[in-house]
């Protein structure tokens, strides 16, 4: 079903430019994930010159140890993801801090656990980014790598997110963007697209379609691609929240880490966060994963439930981030569920509905349906006893519900609505059970 999906290679040599830019001492080199060729970690590259393989970036964890220690960290005046700059492929002349990304709040919501029948939970809210999602951390790399890459137009497809916040980002450092929506795109992002001046192209078709023409321009155009399929910088800001959340919970790690899941670069990019620290020996051990998807769209969690080759499914689900029915990321995103021994979970959308509801009644949250999905699947995963009721966990909260207004009144319904007159309000009460 999905052989037909083949990528072309893209291999874009861009240069790296001379004044200022010294070699990342604490990176050692891009692996391809399939065949193992090491590649020189320029700022312009996509996928392995010899397969067309997905690359990694790989760290000198010698270096990091050497260079970086709690107590350091701990010091740290900077609230956002570059506190963590020598886990990332950066050097101190990087131009990184344009918009105020990362440094996301943190909350333990004890009553939350208790409902669900678990020990602790902790709410991660990465919808107060700058533009309001996680993948303002992929975003931020993404603008970073691309003026080291001597870019000036950068491009994606997206299924909103990815667009805004490459959008806001890019527009925070003076560069150009084309950006490439499925039409479905809910009007809060792409009001966001509008106002950060991108070019914007809706496409009439799904998300598969709309990636396969922002390749074919990006090809075209030779423009830095943001498509987190193509460039392993992104994995790498997006693993920033792993290490915010490892530090906010004092480098002791939870069981389990409950996130929804789309191509898979945001699932990959935890868990590659977390053994950079694991191997880096600032935290003990590892958690386990749990993969949200959902029902109508979950070709990925259906992948290790069957333990065969994920085969492409429709887009069945209004939580549109997470409605990606040819992942791009399936290489990493299966391969850290797996390595994790992570646990697969799909709810339903009415099971999203109800978990923006708990989430916003119940810690005062505001997530969109996919940012919501991942605590919509711990709540099951409880139910399911697929997790122990001594279980610790955090639950990403991936994006904001202010960017799909349209979800969240259907979430939460409609408020009473009179004429300006006492007693309206009066026989208002008396049939919603209000005060007398
Ligand atoms: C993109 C996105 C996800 C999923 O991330 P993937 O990398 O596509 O798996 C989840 N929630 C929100 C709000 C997103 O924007
Ligand atoms: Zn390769």
């Amino acid at each position: 079903m999905t052989s037909l999906m083949r990528e072309p290679v893209f291999w874009i040599p861009y240069k790296r430019r001379e004044e200022g830019m010294r070699d990342m001492k604490n990176v050692i080199s891009a692996v391809c994930i399939r065949c193992g060729e090491e590649h020189e970690a320029l700022p312009g590259i996509t996928t392995c010159r010899k397969c067309g393989g997905m690359l990694d970036i790989q760290y000198d964890y010698h270096y990091i140890k050497a260079n970086v220690s709690h107590a350091i960290m701990s010091g740290r005046g900077e609230g956002t993801m570059w506190r963590y700059r020598e886990f990332l492929p950066v050097t101190p002349e990087s131009s990184c801090r344009k918009l105020r990304v990362g440094g996301s709040p943190f909350y333990e919501v004890p009553h939350l656990a208790e409902q669900m029948g678990i020990a602790k939970l902790y709410i991660k809210d990465d919808g107060i980014n700058p533009t309001a999602s996680l993948k303002d951390r992929a975003s931020a790399m993404a603008v970073v790598k691309a003026q080291e890459a001597g870019a000036d137009t950068i491009a994606c497809s997206s299924t909103g997110n990815a667009a805004s916040s490459l959008a806001g980002n890019a527009a925070a450092a003076g560069l150009k963007t084309y950006i490439f929506v499925p039409e479905r795109a809910p009007k809060g992002k792409v009001s966001q697209l509008m106002i950060f001046g991108a070019n914007v192209i809706s496409v009439k078709g799904s998300y598969e379609e709309t990636f396969r023409l922002s390749a074919e321009a990006i090809d075209r155009w030779g423009w830095y691609n943001r498509n987190a399929a193509i460039n392993p910088y992104l994995m790498e800001g997006k693993k920033t929240v792993a290490l915010e959340i490892a530090e906010q919970l004092r480098w002791k790690m939870t069981d389990y880490i409950a996130i929804s899941v789309g191509d898979g670069c945001t699932i990959a990019g935890v868990w590659k966060g977390f053994k950079d620290l694991y191997a880096a020996g600032m935290i003990d051990r590892l958690p386990r994963l749990i993969s949200v998807q959902a029902e109508g769209c979950c070709p990925l969690n259906r992948a290790i439930e069957t333990g065969k080759a994920w085969e492409a499914m429709a887009e069945n689900t209004l939580a549109d981030s997470i409605a990606v029915g040819v992942p791009r990321n399936a290489d990493k995103a299966l391969h850290a569920i797996r390595e994790s021994n992570g646990v697969v979970v799909n709810v339903s959308d009415e099971e999203i509905l109800a978990a923006m509801r708990l989430l916003g009644t119940g810690c005062g949250v505001f997530a969109e349906p996919a940012g919501a999905a991942g605590t919509a699947g711990l709540k099951k995963a409880a139910e399911l006893k697929l997790i122990p009721t001594d279980a610790t966990v955090v639950s990403v909260v991936t994006g904001s519900g202010l960017k799909d207004v349209a979800n969240a009144m259907k979430a939460a319904g409609e408020p009473l609505t009179i004429e300006p007159e006492m007693n309206q309000l009066l026989e208002a009460f008396r049939k919603s059970g209000g005060p007398r």
